[in-house]
């Protein structure tokens, strides 16, 4: 479903990517750790045109995104992600916030939309928020709603950065078992979290970044009970 090969990018003079390869297979789910500023949210951002890479290639679901002629709207149809800032429209209501683009880019008929939205918002168990504003709900229920509106144009990869680290403790939980509940479904999806327990919980694989470079990766019992790196084994020193 993405394929990474020889990944590089460069802010100015800064290089944050070096020469990253990955394949993500379809349905797996993958959590992405590391320390600040290594390089985790460039690295899933080029997984659908967030940033542009400076060299290697990335493919995803077949689509060559570093190719000239690649489609920025089309990828973000397949690739959908959700933010640490939950980035709702402020001025819509729960549910306009998740027929929007579906209306807009996909041209679903609005009936059909807000049929499809409810769904998913009683997925995340909000169905009754649907005519409420963003600012009138939680910040777990903010991001439950930005998950819902992900999902919401029928991805076939989510991508999740950091989305519970701006939420107070007592709703990380609700927001967690709302991806959990998504990774019992066949969507791909990249998380970069610190939460070691939905990693042991739902990844297939965890993945250790560090200056812009991939140093380890394994299951979740791999990074629990024997990591290779000194660098891995002083980062879960701090997080675990
Ligand atoms: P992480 O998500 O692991 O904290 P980032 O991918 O956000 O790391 O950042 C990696 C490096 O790239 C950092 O040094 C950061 O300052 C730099 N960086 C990220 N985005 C930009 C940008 N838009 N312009 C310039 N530098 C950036
Ligand atoms: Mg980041």
């Amino acid at each position: 479903m993405i394929v990474l090969e020889g990944v590089q990018k460069h802010f100015g003079v800064n290089h944050v990517l070096k020469d990253i390869d990955l394949t993500v297979a379809a349905g797996e789910k993958v959590v992405v750790i590391g320390p600040s500023g290594s390089g985790k949210s460039t690295l899933i951002r080029s997984m659908n045109l967030l940033e542009t890479p400076s060299g290697g290639k990335i493919i995803v679901d077949g689509v060559d995104l570093t190719s000239p002629d690649a489609e920025v709207e089309k990828v973000r149809e397949s690739v959908a992600m959700v933010f640490q800032q939950f980035n709702l429209y402020p001025h819509k209501t729960v549910l306009e916030n998740l027929t929007l683009a579906p209306i807009l880019i996909k041209k679903v008929p609005k009936a059909e939309a807000e049929e499809t939205g409810l769904a998913f918002l009683e997925r995340v168990g909000l169905k009754d928020k649907a005519n409420a504003y963003p600012a009138q709900l939680s910040g777990g229920q903010q991001q439950r709603v930005a998950i819902a509106r992900a999902l919401s144009m029928k991805p076939r990869v989510m991508l999740f950065d950091e989305p519970t680290s701006a939420l107070d403790p007592e709703m990380i939980q609700e927001v967690l078992d709302v991806m959990v509940d998504l990774a019992k479904e066949g969507i791909t999806m990249v998380v970069v979290t610190h939460e070691m327990g939905f990693a042991r919980q739902v990844a297939d694989r965890v993945i250790f970044m560090d200056g812009g470079r991939i140093i380890e990766e394994g299951t979740p019992e791999h990074f629990f009970v024997n990591p290779e790196s000194d660098r891995t084994k002083l980062f879960l020193s701090k997080i675990l």
